[in-house]
C-alpha cells in the first residue's frame, strides 16, 4: 500500500537564468554550450561531479558514429560534438578517424569544464533535480536538491538533458518505456577500466589469427564468443554475458581498455532500488571478469581493475510524447525532413533487454547508412517552454536503438540551444519557431544539417 507524507516548505530561489539545462550528459553539453554562446545566462544543474554524463560518470571513452554506417569518408556529424573531438585529440588525449572518437576519460572532464567556463555556462554539481513547478502551460521552476537544501531555479526556458526525461515526466509529459509489448528496457552496463594490458598481444589472439585457429573460423573474432563459452564450459564464468560488447582503447593509453561487458536487464533505471542493484551487481560481474581475463586472454595476464563507473549506464528509460515520434521505419527508410536538425548513422543496436547478447531487433544497414533527425522530436506536446534531448527524445523503442549513440545526443542538445534562443527571442513556444532560423544558425556553428553540409573526403 502506498503512504504519503504532506510537507509544506518555503522554497529560496537560488539561481535564476535564460535557461536551465537539467543533466550535463552529451545532451546537456551540447545544450548550454550552444545556448550560452549566443549570448543566454545558463544554468546546468548535474548530479554528478562533471560533464559529460555517461561520456565521463559512465566511462565509457568511446564516442561513435561520426560517418555515415561504415564509411569514413564521410562524416555526418560536426558542431560541438566533432570540436570536442578535436580539443581532446589536439591535446594529446585521444584519437579520431572520422568514425569513432577515443579518448581518456578524466580529461574529457577537464576540456568540457574548460568548454564550459569559456562560454560562461554556470555549472552546478552534486545537484539533483527533484520536481518541476508547472503554472498552465509553462514551468516556472525547477526545484532542486543538494548540500545547501532545497531550491528552486528560475528560467524562461528549460531543457531536460537528463536522459531519462525526469523534468518533462515530473512536468506531466507523456512518455513511454521499452518494449511496446511489455515495456522491458535495454540492460544497463556498469562499464570499468582495466589496467596492465598488452594490447598488441590482445590484438594479435584477437584480430590475428590466435583465436580463429583455437575456435575456428565461424567463431565471431570481435565478440570472442568462444572464449566466453570455453569459460562457461569450465565453470570460470556466470553465464551473464556471451559477447564483447566493446574493449575500448585509445593509443595514447595503450595499456589500459574500457570495458563495455558487465550486463544486467530486467530492471529500470528510473527506480532507485533497480539502480543500486545494477551498480552492486555490475561490480561483482566486473571483478569476476578480471580472473576470467587473466586465464584465457592473452595480453591479460597481468590485468587489473583500475576503475569502475560512477554511474551504470542506462540505455533506455523514457522517451517523451513530442510533437513527432521518430519512427524505425524512418530510419531504414533513410528519410529526410524540412525540418532537420542533424544526422544519425548508428545500427539498430538492441542490448537483450532479458538475458544476455543482443535482441533480436537488432538491425545492421547497408554501407552509407544515414538519416535526419527533425526538430520536432525535441519538442514535448502540451508544455510551452521545455524542449528535450538525448537519450529520451520522442522515438519508438526500436528507433532509440540507434538514435541513443553520443554524436546525436550532443547535436540535439546543440539545438535545442539554437531554438532555445529563437524561441526567447521571438517570444514564442519551442513548437512555434521558425525551424529555418535555427537550420542556419546551427551550420553557422558546424552542424551537418542538410546533405550538402556532409564532409565527404
Ligand atoms: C554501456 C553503454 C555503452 C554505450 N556505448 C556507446 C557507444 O559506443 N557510443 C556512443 O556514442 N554511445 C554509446 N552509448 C549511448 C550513450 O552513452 C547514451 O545514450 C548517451 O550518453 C545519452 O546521453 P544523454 O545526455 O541523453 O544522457 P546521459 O549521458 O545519461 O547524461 C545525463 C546526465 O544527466 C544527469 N542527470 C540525470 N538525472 C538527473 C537529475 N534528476 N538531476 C540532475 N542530474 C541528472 C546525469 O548525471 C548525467 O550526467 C552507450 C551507453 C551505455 C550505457
Amino acid at each position: 500500500m502506498e503512504r504519503a507524507i504532506r510537507i509544506t516548505e518555503d522554497i529560496p530561489v537560488a539561481h535564476e537564468a535564460d535557461v536551465a539545462v537539467i543533466g550535463g550528459g552529451p545532451a546537456g553539453v551540447g545544450a548550454a554550450l550552444s545556448a550560452a554562446r549566443l549570448g543566454l545566462k545558463v544554468i546546468v544543474i548535474e548530479q554528478a561531479n562533471c560533464l559529460g554524463g555517461i561520456a565521463t560518470s559512465g566511462w565509457h571513452g568511446h564516442i561513435c558514429i561520426y560517418s555515415s554506417w561504415a564509411r569514413h569518408d564521410e562524416r555526418v556529424v560536426g558542431g560541438i560534438c566533432h570540436e570536442m573531438a578535436e580539443r581532446t585529440v589536439k591535446r594529446g588525449y585521444g584519437a579520431f578517424d572520422n568514425q569513432s572518437f577515443d579518448f581518456e576519460v578524466e580529461p574529457l572532464k577537464l576540456i568540457l569544464e574548460e568548454m564550459a567556463a569559456e562560454a560562461r555556462v554556470k555549472v552546478l554539481y552534486y545537484t539533483q533535480f527533484s520536481t518541476a513547478v508547472r503554472s498552465g502551460g509553462r514551468i516556472t521552476s525547477v526545484i532542486i536538491q543538494n548540500k545547501s537544501g532545497r531550491q528552486a531555479v528560475n528560467a524562461r526556458m528549460f531543457i531536460d538533458c537528463t536522459g531519462d526525461a525526469d523534468v518533462a515526466a515530473r512536468a506531466g509529459v507523456g512518455f513511454d518505456k521499452g518494449r511496446p509489448d511489455d515495456g522491458r528496457m535495454q540492460a544497463m552496463t556498469l562499464m570499468f577500466q582495466i589496467g596492465g594490458v598488452d594490447y598488441d598481444k590482445v590484438r594479435a589472439f584477437r584480430q590475428g589469427g590466435g583465436y580463429k585457429e583455437k575456435y575456428g573460423e565461424d567463431a565471431e573474432w570481435w565478440k570472442l564468443s568462444g572464449v566466453w563459452k570455453e569459460a562457461q564450459k569450465n565453470g570460470d564464468m556466470e553465464p551473464f554475458q556471451d559477447q564483447i560488447m566493446g574493449w575500448w582503447f585509445t593509443p595514447t593509453r595503450p595499456d589500459q581498455l574500457g570495458i563495455n561487458f558487465t550486463h544486467i536487464p530486467r530492471r529500470d533505471c528510473t527506480n532507485a532500488e533497480d539502480l543500486t542493484y545494477a551498480t552492486i551487481e555490475g561490480r561483482r560481474q566486473a571483478f569476476h571478469l578480471i580472473n576470467v581475463y587473466r586465464k584465457y586472454i592473452p595480453g591479460m595476464e597481468h590485468c587489473w581493475l583500475s576503475h569502475t563507473a560512477a554511474i551504470v549506464g542506462t540505455r533506455e528509460s523514457r522517451r517523451i510524447h513530442g510533437e513527432y515520434q521518430i519512427h524505425e521505419n524512418d530510419l531504414v527508410a533513410q528519410k529526410e525532413f524540412d525540418d532537420s536538425i542533424g544526422y544519425g548513422s548508428f545500427f539498430i543496436d538492441i542490448h537483450s533487454c532479458s538475458g544476455p547478447g543482443m535482441d533480436a531487433e537488432t538491425w545492421r544497414p547497408p554501407q552509407g547508412f544515414k538519416y535526419q533527425i527533425p526538430y520536432r522530436a525535441l519538442v514535448p506536446k502540451g508544455i510551452d517552454n521545455l524542449l528535450v534531448a538525448g537519450r529520451c527524445v520522442s522515438c519508438t523503442h526500436k528507433a532509440l536503438g540507434s538514435l541513443r549513440v553520443m554524436p546525436q545526443c550532443v547535436l540535439e542538445g546543440e539545438a535545442c540551444g539554437v531554438a532555445a534562443r529563437e524561441a526567447l527571442s521571438a517570444n514564442v513556444a519551442p513548437r512555434g519557431v521558425d525551424v529555418k532560423r535555427v537550420q542556419a544558425q546551427l551550420r553557422t556553428q558546424g552542424a551537418i544539417v542538410f546533405d550538402k553540409d556532409i564532409v565527404r573526403s
